[in-house]
This record gives structure tokens, C-alpha cells and sequence, in this order.
């Protein structure tokens, strides 16, 4: 069960994320939402999603963000009555809240690729040929006014995470579904929940014939390891939802 998100900025945010281009359901998103807001009332600085496509599950991290105030609370403020975009621009002063670094490369994942079930042609730079979702997620999160709330890590997932020494309240996995990727961002994430943290991975199927098989093994074996339950009352569709109760993975 999962509290509606409460506060103007985060309802605002909300409505954003729906109308953003992306792969999360709303009833999975509004979860994700319910744990930025657990995480940042609990003090916890930073959420880490990879996989961020055009925005729509930032946006729904940011929604949490805002509902529970802090950081959030200041950048709604400035944007009662402002224009999108405009009104959520920081105070100056030293940081402080909590944010999501939404992690991609931004190059599509194999199934974004042209020929597969998941392209969509409108994402193609055509001065390269290649998928470049960073314009579609830039003007997501700043259409939105977000960008306080959301900082966008241009990279390749595994090389991100070499490079961030620290710990995240919630690591949100939804990026490359191939048996590798799923699994590099999981030896390179899971170990970065902090303890009491929160590990979500999105597209679980338990059942082959609903979905490819890695994500939902990923989710097995961070369960079978003991360092991590699943919260059974948070976790909705194929968003599945643990939380760190011992050290290591
Ligand atoms: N969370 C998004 C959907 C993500 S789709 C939403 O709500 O709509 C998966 C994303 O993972 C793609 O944008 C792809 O570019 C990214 N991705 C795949 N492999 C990656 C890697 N190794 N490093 C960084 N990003 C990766
Ligand atoms: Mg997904």
C-alpha cells in the first residue's frame, strides 16, 4: 500500500512524469515515488536510478522528493505561480536534500535499437544515426522544472558506478535488459545500497512468457544472498521492491 504523494510541486510532477515518454507504468511509478519520499525523509541523500530513457521515472522519483519537502520543498516555492522550467530554479546556498542522478548513456539499450520491439524512430540523431534520448530526457526534466531534483550522469552504467565512491538510500535498476548489462549494473549498483537502503528493479517476470528472464534473476539471487528482503507490500507489478537488512550482496 502505498500513501498518496501529497504537496502542489509534487502533484505537478507527477502529472509531468504521466505525460512523459517511457516504459514505467503509472501504478509502478507512484511507488517509486512513495520510496524517494521514504528515503529523503529518512535523511539519505541520494537516489541512483540507471536507466533513464526520456525522464518519465525520474520525474516520478522527483515527485516523491518534492512531497516530502526539504530541497524539494524550497525549489516549490520558488515555482508557485512560475512558469515550468523557470520557478525551480535553486536558491543560491550550499546543497542540501536529496537528489536522483539519473544515470544513461543514452544510446538506447539493445531493444531501443532499430529492428527491435522497443524503437521508436523519433529518438534517432540523424547527424549519427544513433538512439540520443539526452534532448527528450533534458526537456522532460527542465519542462518540468526538476532540475534541482534531478541531475542527468551521462555514461555507461558500470563506468558511473567505478567512479561514485558513495552510498544511495534507493539504486533503481532499470537499464539494459540483455544477461550482461543486467547483471554488470547489479555487481556494480547493489553493492551501493546503503544499509537499511532500498534496491528496486524494474521489469521482474517470474513468468518467461511475460518478460526476458534477467531482471527477475537479478531479483533472486539479491534475495537468496540475505542481504536484502523484499518488501512485499511496496513491490507493484514488475517493480519489485528490497530493502538492505545485512552487508555485502
Ligand atoms: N526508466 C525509464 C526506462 C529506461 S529504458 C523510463 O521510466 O521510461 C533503459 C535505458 O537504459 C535506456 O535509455 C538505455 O540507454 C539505458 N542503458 C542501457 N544500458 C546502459 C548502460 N550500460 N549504461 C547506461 N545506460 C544504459
Ligand atoms: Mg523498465
Amino acid at each position: 500500500m502505498t500513501p498518496p504523494v501529497a504537496g502542489a510541486r509534487a502533484v505537478r510532477l507527477l502529472e509531468a512524469a504521466r505525460a512523459a515518454k517511457g516504459f514505467m507504468p503509472d501504478d509502478e511509478g507512484v511507488v517509486l515515488a512513495h520510496l524517494a519520499g521514504l528515503v529523503a525523509a529518512a535523511g539519505c541523500a541520494t537516489i541512483v536510478e540507471i536507466g533513464a530513457y526520456c525522464g518519465r521515472s525520474a520525474l516520478y522519483l522527483a515527485a516523491g522528493l518534492a512531497g516530502a519537502g526539504g530541497q524539494a520543498g524550497a525549489g516549490g516555492q520558488a515555482g508557485v505561480g512560475g512558469q515550468a522550467g523557470v520557478g525551480a530554479r535553486r536558491a543560491p546556498g550550499p546543497p542540501d536534500g536529496c537528489v536522483v542522478l539519473s544515470v544513461d548513456h543514452h544510446h538506447g539499450s539493445e531493444e531501443n535499437q532499430a529492428g527491435w520491439e522497443h524503437h521508436d524512430s523519433a529518438l534517432v540523431d540523424p547527424r549519427t544515426g544513433r538512439m540520443d534520448t539526452l534532448p527528450a530526457w533534458r526537456a522532460t526534466i527542465d519542462d518540468a522544472g526538476a532540475a534541482d531534483l534531478v541531475i542527468g550522469i551521462v555514461g555507461d552504467s558500470q563506468l558511473v558506478a567505478a567512479h561514485f565512491p558513495g552510498e544511495a538510500g534507493l539504486v533503481f535498476i532499470d537499464g539494459g535488459h540483455s544477461s550482461e548489462a543486467a547483471w554488470t549494473d547489479y555487481r556494480s549498483w547493489a553493492p551501493k545500497v546503503a544499509d537499511g537502503g532500498y534496491l528496486a528493479i524494474h521489469d521482474v517476470f517470474p513468468d518467461p512468457d511475460e518478460g526476458g528472464r534477467p531482471p527477475y534473476e537479478l531479483y533472486v539471487r539479491a534475495l537468496a544472498c540475505g542481504a536484502f528482503e523484499e518488501v512485499g507490500a511496496v513491490s507493484k507489478g514488475s517493480l519489485r521492491v528490497l530493502r538492505r537488512v545485512r552487508p555485502g550482496i
